[in-house]
């Protein structure tokens, strides 16, 4: 917290301004001491300085020699990269720290590394043409790059780390344009990568635009780490880009609360400023966010910055990852201390990508003790019990999947042809409520 005095006239004023969340001395920025402010705020020099090799690393955290030996082993098959900015986040002499963990190579993930499939989610399969996975009906991934700022230690595409960093050739865009311009079902498109933030502004925004000219792609996402690894990246060329080509939400990957610092918190502020809504989707990690307090925290911190908790992702099942892998009962149970302890808005869906390209599945707390097709037995979130009445269908035609016939109905498919034109310009009245106070 911290006390802003101003002069209005011949009053004086003092404000107290909440802080954002964070740290907000910059604790490893001390490693960083001799950096000039211009280069440390400018995210092309932390991308040109990424810490890439076991003994560059060995400049900043102290490692023995026996832990070098190992780490240069594991970065032979998982190459390392994390940007000046995220080191200074670490707290060097910690090995458990939460940080560290998710940027510093493990010898886990080659003595366990068989475990797991390099590819779970079946990308590679589901590919349309090369770079575009269309899985679900309406939208599709375009995965534009394999170059990320840092390279997290838990990744679903660690496969791709070995490959040395490509960019998406002008022609494989254009195939992936014109892939989403045949296909009307196609409503939402989600860039990704790797970071799609690697690309430059002109670059981006050349994709985007092209896009935009498609009549029934509606929303555009972007999939970033940028916000979390270097918010420096997030600047007014890039929001007044994003700006013009709206709308456009942007997911990024908080994973711990201290990761939430001011400069992130700035980076969030800038991009919500430009109208770009903030989602945020975290992967469940073991011993680095594996509590309801860490949880908890994280998500109070990100609803202070205005990001919404979207998605908590149960760890893939990916080679090298299984020592941050949690069991899916955790996660359950960090839901269950979570819903109705805090303000729902806090509470992110937890879900499972499942593996052959199943696709997301929520695993919930299982609320319902009892149920028939008149009356549900359910506990609430202090483990009282308690009836409720269900509601009768009038007719059969009307409801005919009752709770306790389960049947499966085809939805069907919206193109542009049957889908309802969207209403401009926010509600009518018909559609407002009146609030008492
Ligand atoms: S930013 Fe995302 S894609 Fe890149 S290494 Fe981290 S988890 Fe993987």
């Amino acid at each position: 917290m911290r006390i802003i005095v101003k002069t209005t006239g011949d009053r004086t004023l003092e404000e107290v301004e909440e802080e954002p969340p964070g740290r907000a001395d910059g604790p490893a920025r001390r490693l960083f001491a001799d950096t000039p402010q211009a280069d440390w705020d400018n995210w092309k020099w932390h991308f040109r300085n990424r810490i890439t090799t076991v003994d560059e690393l060995a400049r900043y955290i102290p490692l023995s020699s026996r832990e070098r030996t190992r780490l240069k082993l594991v970065a032979r098959k998982f190459p390392l990269s994390i940007t000046p900015y995220y080191l200074s986040l670490i707290c060097p002499h910690d090995p458990d720290d939460p940080i560290r963990r998710q940027a510093v190579p493990s010898i886990l993930e080659v003595t366990m590394g068989s475990v797991g499939s390099e590819d779970p989610l079946q990308e590679k399969r589901d590919s349309a043409v090369p770079g575009l996975v269309h899985r679900y009906p309406d939208r599709v991934l375009m995965v534009l790059t394999d170059i990320c700022p840092m390279l997290c230690r838990h990744c679903t595409r660690k496969r791709e780390w070995h490959k040395g960093g490509w960019v998406r050739t002008p022609e494989e865009i254009d195939n992936m344009l014109a892939y989403i311009r045949r296909h009307e079902t196609v409503r939402d498109v989600i860039i990704s990568g790797g970071d799609p933030l690697t690309l430059s502004t002109s670059h981006l925004e050349y994709i985007i635009s092209r896009l935009r000219l498609i009549e029934h792609v509606e929303i555009i996402r972007i999939g970033t780490r940028f916000p979390v690894v270097l918010p420096q990246r997030i600047d007014d060329e890039l929001c007044a880009m994003l700006s013009r080509h709206g709308p456009i939400w942007l997911n990024t990957h908080f994973n711990h609360e201290r990761e939430i610092t001011p400069e992130a918190a700035a980076a969030c502020d800038r991009l919500l400023r430009s109208g770009v809504p903030v989602n945020n989707q975290s992967v469940l990690l073991k011993g680095i966010n594996d509590t309801v307090e860490a949880q908890m925290r994280l998500c109070h911190g990100l609803l202070r910055i205005k990001v919404r908790p979207y998605y908590l992702f149960q760890c893939d099942e990916v080679q090298g990852t299984e020592h941050l892998r949690t069991p899916v009962e955790v996660g359950v149970k960090i839901i269950e201390g979570m819903r109705g302890h805090t303000s729902g808005l806090a509470v992110p869906t937890f879900v499972i990508d499942l593996p052959e390209g199943g696709g997301k599945v929520p695993m919930q707390p299982d609320y319902v003790l009892a149920q028939t097709a008149s009356e549900l037995t359910v506990r609430n979130y202090e483990g009282r019990v308690i009836r409720f009445r269900n509601p009768g269908a009038s007719t059969e035609q009307e409801y005919p999947e009752r709770a306790d016939s389960p049947v499966a109905v085809p939805v069907p498919v919206m193109t542009t042809k049957t889908r309802r034109p969207t209403r401009q310009g926010g509600a009518r009245h018909e559609d407002r409520v009146s609030v008492r106070p």
